[in-house]
């Protein structure tokens, strides 16, 4: 029997109730508990994989091609597991669920209604996977109490707090503490109200966790238990931390999953074994050098659009053990006269996804200077498309050559619509999404990279290299090094004379954790490395050269 805990947020929004959920897990899974997360999403959106990054942050794509909400990335990062469709769902998923079953007759004449229709079925997903085997299923309800929108999750918690044994289900309410710099004070207020109007819905939380700038005295801790109806021992502090990494160590100190334990009345007298996400952490904070990437997108300004990509960078950078320093390169921003003065300096650079027009001829720019300079290059999905439309520009001599997707008339197409994609005139959901397999060509930088000849890797796009001009490309010096088994379309790109230039159409930022960082991040920083130690011999020596009077 599954144990379950509800993550319930209060006061703001971006607390970080996925980075509390997340070390949580992390906490009982080191303890030996078999521990999943799932969020539930109160947006009437069926998924939010039509929602654009300006509205919603990363669209996360899981290994069955579920379109997600982005703290199901910091799942997995954290827990090293495979999280799916089922650990995501919303509420335009739960009516679109309980309106077919309308259709198809199933109420038997009944008048469909939020209580018991929408809860029974918001309900039925809560369990789902605790029936498959886990000991802790942790659900994080996504908005802020007191919106109506997620009335009906708080409310399918209160019921299942009578159907369930008590020491089966807790919550666990999040909440902002702010500090007051002219009283210079710690202010309870807001989580009081936020606390009684979660109460209001027959809700109680059994621990309240503080997001707070300041740390909390005994004296705060015991206010907000007496104000709020908690033993003092269940006011937790969360600190804001130099990395989320560290929060599962500082939720350890605080106890969070010893106070969740004794509620659950799950009996365990291991200690978390964390041995290996320490060494990481030591890592990540004493870095022996830096490399600086240039990330060229269009969303560089909104610090959650490309955040598996960031998060892949700190996995791969510890590893390394460098300090990876980002520099957003806007790709509006890049012309064939800047270019230089905006990308020297950069030790890589990687050209970001991405959907549409806006942004693309700057891509395509930094992506030449990258190849032609030597810097080390990376390119995810539209960042390889772009790679291979500035190959067939400037080295095949097809001065047209484009995407469709940008330009449907194009003379050369390079870049096209897949095959199955064509007659599909839906959007939600139906792009080539999740894992596929991937052959690789043997003795390929690829293959050094991954170190095997078969992987797996997620994808989320619509168009494709076209085959039709892989001569044109291998006899001109770009190499398709990887391809799909069944279909032969092709994955991987790069340019075995240049020192590191890959593309690649799937996302490998999807699949990294701290514990197994993404090959292809992972070598990428080796090469900026490697680049950066040239480049400051290089300069030394420049240094050296000059006659001292
Ligand atoms: N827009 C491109 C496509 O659909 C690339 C998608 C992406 O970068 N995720 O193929």
């Amino acid at each position: 029997m599954a144990k379950y805990i509800f993550v319930t947020g209060g006061v703001t929004s971006s607390l970080g109730k996925g980075i509390i959920a997340a070390s949580l897990a992390k906490l009982l899974q080191a303890r030996g508990f078999n521990a999943t997360i799932q969020k539930f999403d109160p947006y009437i959106n069926v998924d939010p994989g039509t929602l654009n990054p300006y509205e919603h942050g990363e669209c996360y794509v899981t290994e069955d091609g579920a379109e997600t909400d982005l703290d199901l990335g910091h799942y997995e990062r954290f827990l090293n597991i495979h999280t799916s469709q089922a650990n995501n769902v919303t509420t335009g998923r739960i009516y679109q669920t309980v309106i077919n079953k309308e259709r198809a007759g199933d109420f038997l004449g009944k008048t469909v209604q939020v209580v018991p229709h929408i809860t029974d079925e918001i309900k039925r997903r809560m369990l789902l996977l605790g029936e498959q085997g886990y000991d802790v299923v942790i659900t994080e309800i996504g908005g802020t109490v007191g919106d109506i929108e997620s009335l009906p999750f708080i409310e399918a918690v209160r019921q299942l707090q009578w159907e369930l044994p008590e020491e089966d289900l807790m919550v666990v309410h999040l909440t902002l503490i702010p500090y007051l710099k002219a009283a210079k004070e710690l202010k309870t207020k807001p989580t009081q109200h936020s606390v009684k109007m979660l109460s209001e819905t027959g809700v109680h939380p059994d621990v309240i966790v503080c997001r707070t700038e300041e740390p909390l005295t005994n004296e705060i801790k015991r206010k907000i238990a007496l104000f709020c109806n908690v033993k003092t021992e269940a006011v937790i502090e969360a600190m804001d931390a130099s990395t989320i990494y560290e929060v599962p160590l500082l939720m350890l100190q605080e106890k969070l999953d010893t106070i969740c334990m004794r509620k659950l009345r799950l009996e365990t007298k291991k200690e978390p074994e964390l041995t290996s996400w320490i060494a990481f952490l030591d890592k990540l904070k004493y870095p022996k050098s830096k490399v600086s990437i240039g990330l060229i997108g269009k969303y560089v300004e909104l610090q959650d659009a490309y955040k598996s990509i960031l998060e892949s960078f700190i996995h791969a950078g510890a590893l390394n053990e460098v300090k990876v320093q980002v520099v957003n390169v806007h790709s509006e921003h890049i012309t064939q006269e800047n270019v230089a003065e905006k990308l020297s300096g950069l030790d890589g650079l990687l050209v970001a996804p991405g959907f549409g027009h806006r942004g693309i001829e700057g891509k395509i720019i930094a992506v030449q200077f990258a190849r032609e300079k030597g810097l080390p290059f990376f390119g995810i999905c539209l960042g390889m498309q772009m790679a291979v439309i500035e190959y067939a520009r400037n080295v095949l001599g097809l001065a047209n050559a484009h995407s469709t997707e940008m330009e449907s008339g194009t003379n050369d197409p390079v870049i096209n619509m897949m095959e199955e994609q064509k007659k599909i005139k839906m959007m939600g959901g139906t792009m080539r999404l999740g894992a596929y397999p991937c052959d690789i060509k043997e003795g390929s930088l690829a293959h050094k990279i991954y170190g095997e000849l078969h992987i797996s890797e997620r994808h989320r796009h619509r168009y494709e290299f076209n085959s039709d001009y892989l001569d044109q490309f291998e006899s001109k010096g770009m190499m398709a090094s990887g391809r799909n088994p069944q279909t032969g379309l092709v994955e991987i790109m790069e340019i075995p004379t240049h020192p590191f230039f890959i593309g690649v159409q799937y996302h490998p930022e999807l699949k990294s954790t701290v514990e197994r960082p993404a090959p292809l991040f992972v070598h990428f920083i080796a090469a900026a490395k490697q680049y950066n130690e040239k480049r400051s011999a290089t300069i030394s020596r420049l240094v050296e050269s000059v006659p001292v009077k």
